[in-house]
């Protein structure tokens, strides 16, 4: 195997666009969500700058899009994907530590004190002997997806490099907000990239990679009730917030987060605000198959129309929306994606992992618009924790991944 990507370069590479603090905001319904995502995507365009085969481009949304040109252009296009937000689970700057040759003992966050242990994450003697990225305890890190950005920013700029490592059209496109429902994919002209597949790099460990993500929606409820005083209610007031209870015990009781796992789906009352007068109520939904997903949403319309019935049409509304899909059915036209990625491992001697994703990534929006976008590992581990951790020769080795892809489409790989 030919080591193409140097470890200590693309650690620097990640760790600089860590200084950059990109946490999503929930709250604010401008696209991208902060600022700071922009200047996120400037840093990277700005070092391709001197680069005249590399194109560029950020729009409004700060989606951006650097394009490598075909050197082959028989060969598929290809479009690697990344976030620039990062989980507004921990807002703070982050400061990424560089734990060197780890030595197999508990990692200690030095400006907390708080502890990476061995017992709790067994999975860090599978590193003994590596570096691994941390941060200093006070925030995330930020792998999710920095660590994607750098992978691919490394790709490409070893195919800048080499001018005899052959590729057909190649894109680096990064999206805001994916932390917050996937909101820059949704915002992407899919058909305008003119990709023949997509490659996310936004999970998980060392060979793990998606096979197959939930169909996700949401639904909001608003009740309308009619106040009295308590002193004269009898037969007057209507209550607001008990319909939105019986709506919650209308469910099954069984399917919530709390209680499943694996391929099975769930409701998720996720909130409720209100008085006697007005009250809401917000549900997740999910499921792994279309007919279960498309039963949850009949389930909540039934009930609806049993409390409009009862209590006036007006009085209750349901608004149900779709989130994401499930990419299996746009993965399975293609199988020749996934058969790479499985080539693209054993060629890396990496184990190939294949992972039921309880949760959504970009690709679950890009591929249903007609692109279909596999998920691989960035190699971090505890995403969205002051805990999250980032091998570095897993972080190479995700990079190495996406050239490895390139090579493989030059052929038919069976499936
Ligand atoms: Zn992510």
């Amino acid at each position: 195997m030919t080591i193409r990507i140097n470890a200590d370069q693309i650690i620097d590479t990640f760790i600089r666009y860590t200084t950059i603090n990109t946490t999503s905001v929930p709250d604010n319904n401008q696209l991208p969500s902060c600022e700071n995502q922009y200047k996120l995507a400037q840093l990277v365009v700005s070092e391709f700058s001197n680069v005249n085969t590399v194109e560029t481009s950020i729009n409004a949304n700060a989606i951006t899009v650097l394009s490598l040109a075909a050197n082959s252009p028989e060969m598929p296009s290809i479009a690697f994907f990344a976030h620039l937000d990062t989980a507004p689970d921990n807002a703070n700057d982050t400061h990424a530590v560089r734990v060197k040759n780890y030595d197999g003992k508990n990692i200690v966050l030095p400006a907390t004190g708080e502890e990476i242990t061995v017992e709790a994450f067994p999975e860090l003697l599978n590193y003994v002997g590596q570096d691994i990225i941390t941060t200093d305890g006070t925030s995330l890190l930020g792998a999710d997806d920095k660590a994607a950005i750098a992978a691919a920013v490394e790709a490409i700029r070893y195919m800048v490099a080499n001018p005899e490592f052959k590729h057909g059209d190649i894109k680096l496109v990064l999206l805001p907000d994916e932390e917050i429902g996937i909101r820059g994919a949704k915002a992407l002209n899919v058909a305008q990239l003119n990709a023949d597949f997509g490659i996310c790099l936004d999970c998980c460990g060392i060979g793990e990679y998606v096979i197959e993500n939930w169909y996700a929606g949401s639904a909001k409820m608003t009740f309308k009730g009619v106040t009295a005083h308590p002193m004269s209610a009898k037969g007057k007031l209507v209550n607001a917030v008990l319909i939105a209870n019986e709506v919650i015990n209308a469910l099954p009781e069984n399917e919530r987060p709390e209680l499943t796992e694996g391929r099975e789906g769930y409701f998720w009352v996720n909130k409720i605000t209100g008085n006697t007068v007005n009250a809401t109520l917000e549900i997740a939904l999910r499921d792994f198959k279309i007919e279960g997903y498309q039963s949850r949403k009949a389930l909540l319309q039934s009930i609806t129309e049993q409390l409009q019935s009862r209590y006036g049409h007006e009085n209750i509304t349901l608004e149900l929306s779709d989130t994401y899909d499930n990419v299996k059915a746009g993965l399975d036209k293609k199988p020749e994606i996934i058969a790479s990625v499985q080539q693209a491992m054993r060629n890396l001697s990496i184990e190939p992992k294949p992972l039921i994703m309880r949760g959504g990534y970009d690709g679950s929006v890009i591929t249903p618009a007609g692109l279909p976008t596999v998920n691989i590992f960035t190699g971090a581990h505890n995403f969205h924790s002051t805990k999250e951790f980032l091998p570095a020769e897993s972080l190479r080795l995700a990079s190495e991944m996406l050239l490895e892809i390139v090579a493989l489409s030059a052929q038919e790989v069976p499936a």
